[in-house]
């Protein structure tokens, strides 16, 4: 489909994706590229790309598709970089977390001549790093691409034939509604998660023995998710600030009600809250999204664990 990909930062999402376009057979050349050295001798290792580099304006010439899977605050250093090199005619998309300022930031870098198609696969896991990632992760979840009005049609058609091939499923948004959905389904329980596990480790260091001991569920999938990687996820609240603090404003409001429900001992307010929610985890479930496809296909329940996912190091802070 592609003669030449280049994939710009190489974690688990990049890395991801070399499995999966690999395995589809979707480019005669892949180009891996990282600012981290270290990131690069591990891809080396791996085996998985045709050439490795750190030289992020060099790794984009001649490449029909360029993916940037890179932290969000990293955008506009990245686009500098490879204007000039980019071939004309070339497609470039992204898998970033937010979208309206990474289009703000990054469309005006980019040369008349090539065509820009933003996208975010709602895939992942609390794990990241080139070692981390596994083809299998895009299969049966959706990607969200949130062309502009301008954007080139074709460019849109071969940037979702290639997440289709990768087995995802395509809805088209408009960037800032993108950044609302997500700010409620993606970025607020991850803020709810991370501050959580810091009120927890803010404890003594005997009842922080005795959190750990007696985890139960709750906390230990909250601790899942406040695993996942800070870069990403300090880019991702700083760049959707409007999104996040609207979102945030309405939890808080909430949470005051239901604070308000315990004191005044009104347990009709919390069964009726919490019967109110049940059915939305049904629907995920009934919708497919509540399982992953294991390498080797087997469907499993959450997010990969480590061990499913041959990875030796992860970086789980
Ligand atoms: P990751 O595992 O941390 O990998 C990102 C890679 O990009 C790292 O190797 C990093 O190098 C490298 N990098 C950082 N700045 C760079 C630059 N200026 N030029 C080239 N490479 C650079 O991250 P990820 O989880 O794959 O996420 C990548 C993107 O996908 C993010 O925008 C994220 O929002 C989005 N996304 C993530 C998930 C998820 O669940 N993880 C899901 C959907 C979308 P270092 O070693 O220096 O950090």
């Amino acid at each position: 489909m592609f003669e030449k990909i280049t994939i710009i930062g190489i974690g688990l999402i990049g890395s991801s994706l070399i499995h999966g376009i690999r395995k589809a057979g979707l480019a005669k050349k892949i180009i891996a590229a990282d600012i981290d050295s270290g990131v690069c001798e591990t891809v080396k290792k791996l085996e998985i790309a045709d050439a490795v580099m750190t030289d992020i304006r060099q790794s984009v010439v001649g490449s029909d598709l360029v993916i940037l899977s890179i932290p969000v605050g990293a955008y506009a250093s990245v686009g500098e970089q490879i204007s000039p090199t980019l071939k004309a005619g070339a497609i470039v998309t992204d898998a970033g977390s937010v979208k309206q300022s990474i289009i703000d930031v990054f469309l005006p870098l980019m040369p008349d001549s090539v065509q820009f198609v933003p996208g975010h696969p709602i895939a992942g896991t609390e794990y990241s790093g080139p070692e981390s990632g596994f083809a299998e992760l895009f299969e049966g979840r959706w990607c969200i691409l949130t062309p502009l009005p301008n954007t080139n049609i074709k460019a849109v058609e071969q940037v979702t034939k290639l997440w289709e091939t990768l087995g995802s499923q395509i809805e088209i948004m408009n960037p800032k509604h993108h950044d609302l959905v997500l700010g409620i389904t993606s970025h607020l329980p991850h803020l709810i998660a991370y501050t959580i596990v810091g009120t927890a480790e803010d404890l003594e260091d005997d009842i922080m023995s005795e959190v750990i001991k007696f985890s139960a569920s709750g906390f230990r999938d909250f601790t899942r998710i406040a695993s996942s990687d800070p870069v990403m996820w300090r880019d991702v609240f700083l760049n959707n600030r409007d999104a996040v603090l609207e979102i945030l404003q309405r939890f808080t409001e909430d949470l005051t009600a239901v604070q308000r429900a315990i004191r005044r001992g009104d347990g009709q307010f919390l069964f009726d809250t919490f019967s109110r929610t049940r059915h939305i985890r049904r629907e995920i479930i009934e919708q497919g999204q509540a399982d992953y496809k294991a390498p080797g296909g087997v469907i499993q329940e959450g997010t990969p664990p480590v061990e499913a996912l041959h990875t030796k190091s992860v970086r789980v802070e």
